[in-house]
């Protein structure tokens, strides 16, 4: 695969067809007028409209547009993953194909990149969304999302952002998981930062998500805080549950066997029992549960070879050195 283009512009896009040729054109313009060798990637992803008909026409117009068709329909994180997967550029950028987003904020995304930043994220300031089921959800989902991970960002889920590459070749993506790349890459100890970009109300063709939306990226930031806190020490997490657990329901059980040694309180009638039961029962299974997780932790990390930590830079002799090399090294 080419590695000369200096960004890509990775694009998803589903059933959009009367936003395709807009869309390439204002793209086209915008880096017609930059001084950077650039491409753009339109991901198809199993469009049932013309919108892959429309790109092929582009592509085959434009030998700096790639297309890539999937075979269905495998969601916008998927189809995201599919264009990196088929960018070559030194920094990825990734838009969406409706025309919300801007074109014309590419050139300051990249500038802010120079700056020395490895993500910069686009903030919706004035979006053009329903205020109910669109910018009250994401604005709660925003505050929690800063809240749990750490990473603090007005808007998740604007999806023009741009990376440099080694920031998304680090990165597997599941799920919905595309709006949290800062936050898993956050975890690999990236910088980031985020500017105010243009938003437009969606013209053609409708959104493709509704309210339901709200409960995955729910889901999916327990992923994302579970791997990015305690992915190599699940059983921190299971196994403080269990202690406390255990030893709440241990310390019942025992106040209940005195009262019933010492004092004569029947235990029959008595649901204190059946919570020390619970108790400890439950504290047990977190424990097992948090050493299998241990179990399953190794296997993802060594088997994928999945480094435990990220070097920035390394300084001094190349590690491929030999010692012996070094030694026979004459002085001059
Ligand atoms: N999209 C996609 N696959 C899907 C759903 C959406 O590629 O299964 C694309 C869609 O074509 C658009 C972008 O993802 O380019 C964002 O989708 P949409 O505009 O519907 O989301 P919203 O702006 O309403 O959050
Ligand atoms: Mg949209």
């Amino acid at each position: 695969m080419e590695r000369f283009v200096d960004f890509s512009v990775v694009v998803p896009l589903y059933n959009e067809e009367e936003n395709v040729q807009l869309l390439y054109e204002e793209i086209h313009g915008v880096l017609k007028g930059m001084d950077a060798r650039s491409e753009i990637v339109f991901v198809d992803d199993g469009s049932r409209d013309s919108t892959l008909a429309r790109l092929e026409t582009i592509q085959q117009q434009d030998a700096g547009v790639k297309v890539v068709s999937l075979r269905r329909n495998f969601g916008q994180t998927a189809a995201m993953s599919a264009g990196f997967d088929h960018a070559g550029g030194a920094v990825i950028i990734t838009m969406d194909g409706d025309l919300q987003n801007d074109p014309h904020d590419i050139p300051k995304l990249l500038a802010k990149l120079d700056e020395g930043y490895d993500v910069v994220t686009g903030w919706r300031f004035d979006r053009q969304d329903a205020l109910l089921s669109r910018k009250l959800p994401s604005m709660m989902a925003n505050r929690l999302i800063s809240w749990v991970t750490g990473v603090s960002l007005h808007d998740y889920g604007c999806t023009l952002k741009a990376f440099r590459r080694e920031v998304i070749e680090n990165i597997n993506l599941y799920g919905e998981m595309h709006r949290f790349i800062p936050a898993i890459a956050s975890g690999m100890g990236i910088s980031f930062t985020e500017i105010k970009v243009n938003h437009r109300a969606r013209r053609f063709g409708t959104s493709k998500y509704g309210i339901s939306r709200t409960i995955r990226v729910v889901l999916d930031l327990m992923t994302v805080k579970f791997l990015l806190s305690y992915a190599t020490r699940p059983l921190h997490v299971f196994g403080t549950v269990g202690i406390f657990s255990s030893l709440a329901g241990f310390l019942l059980a025992l106040i209940l066997v005195i009262q019933r040694q010492f004092f004569g309180v029947a235990l029959a009638d008595r649901p204190l029992l059946l919570l020390a039961v619970l108790l400890i029962f439950l504290g047990i299974q977190f424990i097992t549960i948090g050493l299998l997780a241990e179990l399953v932790v190794r296997t993802y990390h060594e088997s994928q070879k999945k480094p435990i930590y990220y070097v920035r830079k390394v300084l001094g002799a190349p590690p491929t050195t030999p010692v012996s090399a070094l030694a026979d090294r004459q002085p001059e």
